[in-house]
């Protein structure tokens, strides 16, 4: 057995002080949310009112401690405050602990205030209970046990209490563990909402972004129904024009189709009348040919009748610079048929100076007389001269070859006669332009009728028995000695000049090109060899073709145009340099050309077996021109000068040989 139980009593009291107070701080399970702070301050008021006065009961206990021992101090006055507790405290404590922890509700406040003032004054000296006397031990020890009983009744209950307090203190960290987990729970879902939200924002951005883009769109689509509308305004508009248009249209569609149908009627008729002309056509057509065929029989004829050799004598008026000529020098008599007629014969006046110093006097000049088919004195325009041969250049389209010469001494103006003048000037236009451009107007003619043309023009050059290409081009400009006459085959009658160029023309300005370059060549030939242009002859060829496909007629022959080289004779009593040499050479040449000329025309004439064409190159060249049915025409050119009266003289002398020889079949007919 214990042997000091009030120090047992002490120190569960001080133990037990703390646990206590502690629960009386916790909410209760189950209260604590329902209720106020206030009504909470309340609930406890009373349980600290009970421990104070607990307090002050272990106090009073307490101080029985300096007591002196049990042994010294009279038991009488502890006893007896050991059995007030036990008898009042108690039983009281006990019960209401016990109801309040049952109830889980703060202890009522009124039986601790009794128990506070009951038990108290009692002590204090209120009422006082049965003392026992101090001798009593045995009944003070019994109050000590029971007051102990007491204490160890409250100490179990204060027990459960404080278990019971565990509980609510374990039930509560389990609530607040539960309302973390919820929290968290909570603070994770709040979190998910934030992110929705901020995906929210961005999506309300991304769509009012698309909201302005839309009506930016709508705006222009806008603008482009607007467009259209006003499109769609004009155009119908314009189908209004249209349709008024087309209403018209049709109106006169249906006009011009009764005008068609009378319109093919009227065709109908037409037809049969055009197939009446086309007829009537056919027989004319067939009439015209033969009228053309008779016209060119009768053309020839009269060209027979004129003469196969005609010779015309032209005079070049005096230049400007040159010595006036005497007059009476050259003169034009008239024709049988008086000045009307055109003239045909000249009259040469020269005096005789040897016989004039032998009588002392001057002798009376001595006339002489020519008569050509025609003469052209110096005021006779080229356009003049030509009408005059146009008849005989287009002899040479009905297929009769035709060759023109220009025969005179230097400087009469045999050049200007063939070529034209210097300058380009029209009016001055030769013989060689102005028998192409008629003959290709005369063909365009023909061609109505059938007849279809080709030409092919050559222009060589003959000096010093050497023939020349003045159509050469590039490296082979102005040379000489290249080119030779040979037949165009074997067997063939006619003549090609080797290495020279044949163009094909057919129009007056490639000939006018042509005659350009042939100018050029001469005038290159004239740096190495002075005046060598005077001293050769140049032969234009022009071979003509056409034919009448639909009637399968064919004719060709050759127009030639030759400037002959000048005629002059060399003085014989002039003294012979070095260079005069090569001059007479030169002219024994040319004299002998021409003289082979001459004897060629007089064997044709006098139709000898043979004629000498192979005297010389330009008469072999020219052979196919001059026999058979040719036709021959020679310009007699003739300075008026007087100091070229001599040479004049010789050169009419010539012509005029040349002429009796011509008095052919038409002339001895006329006789
Ligand atoms: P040829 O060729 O005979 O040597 P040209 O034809 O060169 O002579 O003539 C010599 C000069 O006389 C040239 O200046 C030429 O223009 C001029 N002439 C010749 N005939 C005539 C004419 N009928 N009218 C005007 N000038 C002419
Ligand atoms: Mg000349």
């Amino acid at each position: 057995r214990d042997p000091s139980p009030l120090l047992e009593v002490k120190g569960n009291i001080e133990l037990k002080r703390p646990r206590i107070k502690a629960p009386s701080r916790l909410p209760l399970s189950g209260s604590r949310l329902k209720r106020r702070p206030d009504q909470m301050e309340d609930g406890l008021e009373p349980e600290k009112k009970r421990t104070r006065g607990l307090g002050a009961t272990t106090k009073i206990t307490t101080s029985h401690t300096r007591v002196p021992s049990l042994t010294t101090v009279p038991q009488t006055q502890g006893q007896t405050t050991a059995q007030k507790v036990s008898k009042k405290i108690g039983p009281r404590c006990s019960t209401a602990i016990a109801t309040g922890l049952k109830n889980q509700k703060p202890v009522p406040a009124v039986p601790v205030q009794k128990l506070g003032t009951s038990a108290v004054p009692p002590m204090a000296g209120g009422k006082k209970p049965s003392k026992r006397p101090a001798w009593d031990l045995k009944g003070q020890l019994c109050d000590l046990n029971a007051e102990l009983k007491c204490c160890r009744e409250r100490t179990q209950t204060l027990d459960q209490e404080n278990q019971q307090l565990q509980d609510q203190l374990r039930d509560a960290q389990q609530q607040a563990k539960a309302l973390g987990t919820e929290r968290r729970t909570l603070e994770g879902h709040l979190a998910k909402v934030q992110a929705q939200a901020e995906q929210g924002q961005q999506e309300l951005k991304n769509l009012r972004a698309c909201v302005l883009e839309l009506e930016e769109r709508l705006s222009t689509q806008e603008g482009l129904v607007q467009e259209l509308q006003k499109q769609q305004v004009e155009l119908q508009e314009e189908r209004r024009g249209l349709m008024s248009q087309l209403e018209e249209k049709e109106r006169r569609l249906q006009t011009s189709e009764a005008a068609l149908s009378s319109s093919r009627a009227e065709v109908a008729s037409l037809w049969q009348e055009t197939a009446a002309q086309s007829a009537l056509l056919a027989e004319r057509e067939e009439r015209l040919h033969g009228l053309e065929m008779e016209r060119r029989r009768l053309h020839n004829q009269l060209q027979e009748l004129k003469g196969n050799i005609r010779v015309f004598c032209r005079v070049r008026p005096v230049l400007p610079g040159e010595p006036t000529p005497p007059p009476g020098l050259l003169l034009f008599p008239s024709g049988p048929g008086g000045p009307s007629d055109p003239p045909t014969r000249l009259s040469l006046s020269r005096s005789d100076e040897r016989r004039a110093t032998l009588s002392g006097a001057p002798a009376p000049a001595t006339r002489h007389d020519f008569s050509f088919d025609r003469v052209f004195p110096p005021g006779s325009g080229q356009d003049e001269v030509f009408e005059e041969i146009a008849m005989l250049v287009q002899s040479a389209l009905d297929g009769y070859p035709v060759c023109i010469f220009a025969y005179g001494q230097t400087g009469s103006g045999k050049t200007f006669t063939m070529e034209g003048g210097p300058g380009g000037d029209p009016q001055l236009e030769g013989l060689i332009p102005r028998a192409l451009r008629h003959l290709f107007s005369v063909a365009q003619e023909l061609s109505g009728q059938g007849w279809s043309y080709s030409f092919v023009a050559s222009y060589v050059e003959i000096y010093n028995e050497t023939v020349r290409d003045l159509l050469a081009t590039g490296t082979r400009k102005g040379q000489g000695g290249e080119c030779e006459i040979r037949r165009a085959g074997p067997g063939s009658e006619e003549l090609t000049v080797t290495n020279a160029r044949y163009v094909p023309v057919s129009c007056e300005k490639e000939v006018e090109a042509l005659l350009h370059l042939a100018r050029q060549n001469r005038a290159v030939a004239r740096t190495a060899q002075n005046e060598r242009s005077s001293r050769s002859h140049s032969v234009f060829q022009l071979q003509i073709s056409g034919q009448h496909s639909s009637r399968g007629l064919q004719c060709g022959a050759s127009l030639s145009l030759v400037d002959l080289a000048g005629s002059e004779r060399l003085d014989p009593g002039l003294a012979l340099g070095p260079g005069e040499r090569e001059r007479l050479r030169e002219t024994q040449a040319i004299n002998s050309s021409l003289s082979t000329l001459g004897l060629v025309i007089m064997a044709l004439s006098n139709k000898e077996s043979h004629v000498p064409y192979r005297n010389s190159k330009l008469t072999y060249l020219l052979q196919n021109s001059l026999g058979g049915s040719a036709k021959m025409l020679m310009f007699v050119n003739i300075s008026p000068l007087e100091e070229n009266i001599s040479e004049s003289l010789n050169s009419l002398r010539f012509a005029s040989k040349v002429n009796q020889c011509v008095i052919g079949t038409a002339q001895a007919n006329r006789k």
